[in-house]
């Protein structure tokens, strides 16, 4: 088995290794652990695999007395289950006592285990569906805008415009899975009634890399990045809008650092831009009577800091009855459906939806709100394969459907 490359971590992220005191508090919060009960999982478990394999490599007192001991390919494996079967959402770094990064460790752990050529080869599929179609799904890249094809009208903004102020990008999951293609098809009417000049990028749009980045292949996502940068450049747009919180999360934040400059125009989220829609008075809500609950998405609240905008587009709706869940905001239990997990363990991802759907069930809600294309395909899956009939939204199909001329 090859040595460990400890080039893969930031100085911080070396002395959070150390920094962890072994408190336990992360496993309590683990929506994986919590299904599965595999000691790799955990946090803390993970944190310390790393750090005895640093230790036996590079120093400490036992490596010193018997040697240099590169970690056995089983120890390896292991260590590969628990980094992957985890969903990325961040909630064990909102419980960590010493503030320890997890979610940005774990993406950096599993950089390594790439390396190592120990990960769930079915990431090597999507590598290789991004390469040849700039998409995850592997479906033609012509095929970006077939979410369109069933509007009534399709906006000049989805045609093809060669400027505009608001660039709404659309995402992998909402332009190639079904069930999401409502939340794309109720933002561009969204955008049409209240007069913003947008446009999408059609098949200009590539994947924005985050799937390859939090599967450990971020140097693949290079490409991608400065692909996407360059042609929303070139229609000289202010503003880009993405509708998936990881898109979002990566646009704001990974682009400029892969970059090494400003991006140039601001970065949004569609919850965001309703509510400033709303606030502007550009659109006008109707009635809407029954009791609703949100799940915060994990890279809109916890990763991006993000959980009044959604709840003010609901607030703003009149009539509508809103319920907390009883995990909300930055406690939040995951659907599921993030970190890459569906593709190497959907029994996993089943489980853990099956828990959050039932929190938004003990609320009482008839529809189930949610800003993210994922989170809605995870947990309408679970409702349907529970038979649990309650609605599930995302908010900008609530506000399509509230919309009044
Ligand atoms: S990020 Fe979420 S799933 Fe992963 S270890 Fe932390 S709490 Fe568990
Ligand atoms: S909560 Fe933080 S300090 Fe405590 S075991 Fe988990 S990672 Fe370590």
């Amino acid at each position: 088995m090859s040595s460990i490359n400890l080039s893969h971590f930031s100085f911080k992220q070396l002395m959070e290794l150390d920094a962890c005191t072994r408190c336990g508090e992360c496993i309590k919060w683990c929506p994986t652990f919590a299904e599965a009960e595999r000691d790799e999982i955990t946090p803390l478990d993970k944190i310390h695999t790393l750090r005895s394999f640093a230790k036996g490599q590079y120093g400490g007192f036992l490596a010193r007395l018997f040697g240099y001991r590169p970690p056995t390919e089983e120890s390896v494996k292991r260590w590969s289950r628990g980094t992957y079967d985890c969903t990325l959402c961040g909630r064990c770094a909102v419980v960590c006592p010493v503030h320890i990064d997890t979610r940005s460790l774990w993406i950096a752990m599993r950089e390594q285990l790439v390396e190592l050529g120990s990960y769930p080869q079915v990431m090597d599929t999507l590598r290789e569906n991004v390469a040849a179609h700039y998409n995850i799904s592997g479906d033609p890249a012509e095929d970006r805008l077939i979410w369109s094809e069933n509007l009534e009208t399709v906006p000049e903004g989805v045609r093809g415009k060669e400027q505009a102020e608001v660039v709404y990008f659309v995402g992998c999951t909402v332009s190639f899975y079904p069930l999401t293609y409502g939340i794309a098809q109720s933002f561009v009417r969204i955008l049409e009634k209240a007069g913003v000049d947008f446009a999408t990028m059609g098949v200009e749009e590539w994947c924005c890399g985050f799937p390859l980045i939090i599967a450990g292949m971020g140097h693949s996502a290079k490409e991608l990045i400065a692909h996407n940068v360059a042609a929303v450049r070139e229609l000289g747009a202010k503003t880009l809008i993405a509708s998936c919180p990881s898109c979002f999360h990566t646009w704001e934040h990974t682009y400029p650092e892969v970059l090494g400059e400003p991006l140039g125009f601001e970065v949004k989220h569609t919850a965001q831009f309703l509510e400033e829609l709303i606030a502007e008075g550009r659109i006008k809500l109707g009635h809407f009577d029954r009791p609703v609950t949100y799940h915060d998405p994990c890279d809109l609240g916890r990763t991006s800091g993000v959980y009044d905008a959604p709840r003010n587009v609901i607030r703003a709706i009149p009539g509508i009855e809103f319920r907390e869940m009883a995990d909300n905001r930055e406690y939040a239990l995951c659907c599921g459906g993030g970190g890459d997990v569906e593709m190497a363990d959907y029994d996993l991802v089943a489980a853990v939806s099956k828990r959050r759907l039932q929190q938004a069930q003990d609320t009482g809600a008839q529809v189930l709100l949610s800003a993210c294309q994922q989170c809605k395909r995870t947990l309408t899956a679970c409702a349907r394969r529970e038979k649990v009939r309650m609605r599930i939204l995302d908010v900008v199909e609530l506000v399509d459907r509230v919309l009044e001329e």
